[in-house]
C-alpha cells in the first residue's frame, strides 16, 4: 500500500510580499479539494484535475480566470494532463477562452492524439461539449494592468509566475500530473510554453509525476520533466534529480523556475530557482503549504 499524497503549485516567480499569503492559501485550498477526491475513492486523474480547477477559478493565478494575455491582449491557454498508469496524456495549446481548460485535457485523455493546438483544439473542445466564453470572463483587472506594464512599459513578463499544477498518488501507487497556464504575459500570439508539452512541463508514469513552472523556453530546451523522471528511474534521489535539473535549466539553458514531484514512495518534493513558488500538499495525515 502506498500513502496517498497530492501536491500543488501556484507558479514559480517573484511574488510581491503582499500577495504571498493569498497565493499560499489558494494552494492549500486546492490541495484540500484534490485530497477530498482521493479520500472519496476518486482516481488520481480526477484528483489532480479537481485541484487544478480550483486554481484556475482563483483569479490570483495565471490559469483560467486571471490568465496572462498575449502581446495583442488575447487569451491563449496551455494545459496538459497525464495518467501515469495508462500513460495516456493530453495537451491543448494556444486554446481560446474556455473556463477550466484542464477539464478539456482530462476529456482528451482517451483520444489517440497527445497534443492539439490553436483553432482546431478549440473546435475539438466545442465539439466535445465545452463552451467558449468571451475573453473578458477570464481577464481580470490585475492581468490587464500587468499586461500594460509588460507590453507598454517593458516590465519583465515573468515577475509574478502563477502557472498552476498538481501531482497525485493514490493508495495503489498510481500517479497523475496536470498543469494549466496562460503562459508568459505579453507572449507572441501562437507562442506555446512547456506546460502542455508532455515530458517537459507535465509528466507522469509508473514511477514519477511532475509539474513544472518557469521560463518555458528554457524548460523546453532542457526537456525538463522527462530528464528528471529518467534520472529518478535510474537511481537518483528525487530531490537531488529535481535540484540538479532545475539548476541545469537555469545555468545551461538560461531559465528560472520550479517544480513539484512525487514518486510511488517519496515524500512531497518541491524545488525552485526563483525567489519563491507557492505550493501546498495534502495527505491523509494532514496538509501543509509554503511559498
Ligand atoms: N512555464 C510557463 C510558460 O512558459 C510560465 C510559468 O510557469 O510561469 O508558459
Amino acid at each position: 500500500m502506498a500513502k496517498p499524497l497530492l501536491l500543488v503549485h501556484g507558479g514559480a516567480g517573484n511574488l510581491p510580499e503582499a500577495s504571498r499569503p493569498s497565493h499560499e492559501a489558494g494552494c492549500l485550498h486546492a490541495a484540500e479539494a484534490g485530497g477530498a477526491v482521493l479520500e472519496a475513492g476518486g482516481t488520481v486523474v480526477e484528483a489532480v484535475c479537481a485541484a487544478v480547477v480550483e486554481l484556475e477559478n482563483n483569479p490570483i493565478y495565471n490559469a483560467g480566470v486571471g490568465c496572462a494575455l498575449t502581446r495583442s491582449g488575447r487569451v491563449s491557454l496551455d494545459t496538459a494532463v497525464m495518467d501515469g498508469k495508462s500513460r495516456n496524456a493530453a495537451g491543448l495549446a494556444a486554446l481560446d477562452a474556455f473556463p477550466n481548460p484542464v477539464r478539456i485535457a482530462e476529456r482528451m485523455l482517451d483520444e489517440p492524439e497527445v497534443l492539439l493546438v490553436g483553432q482546431p483544439a478549440s473546435e475539438w473542445a466545442e465539439r466535445h461539449g465545452f463552451r467558449r466564453v468571451p475573453e473578458d470572463e477570464l481577464t481580470t483587472e490585475s492581468a490587464r494592468l500587468q499586461w500594460h506594464k509588460v507590453v507598454d512599459e517593458g516590465a519583465d513578463p515573468n515577475f509574478a509566475g502563477g502557472t498552476v499544477g498538481c501531482v497525485a498518488r493514490d493508495a495503489d501507487g498510481n500517479l497523475a500530473a496536470a498543469t494549466s497556464t496562460g503562459g508568459t504575459m505579453g507572449k507572441k500570439p501562437g507562442r506555446v510554453g512547456d506546460s502542455p508539452l508532455i515530458g517537459v512541463g507535465t509528466f507522469a508514469d509508473d514511477l514519477c509525476a511532475l509539474s513544472a513552472t518557469g521560463h518555458g523556453e528554457a524548460f523546453m530546451r532542457a526537456v525538463f520533466a522527462a530528464r528528471v523522471a529518467d534520472a529518478v528511474r535510474y537511481g537518483e534521489e528525487p530531490q537531488e534529480a529535481l535540484r540538479r535539473m532545475l539548476e541545469r535549466t537555469r545555468d545551461f539553458f538560461g531559465g528560472y523556475g520550479g517544480a513539484i514531484l512525487i514518486t510511488t514512495e517519496s515524500d512531497p518534493q518541491f524545488f525552485w530557482t526563483t525567489v519563491g513558488m507557492s505550493h501546498a500538499w495534502w495527505s491523509p495525515d494532514g496538509t501543509g503549504s509554503g511559498i
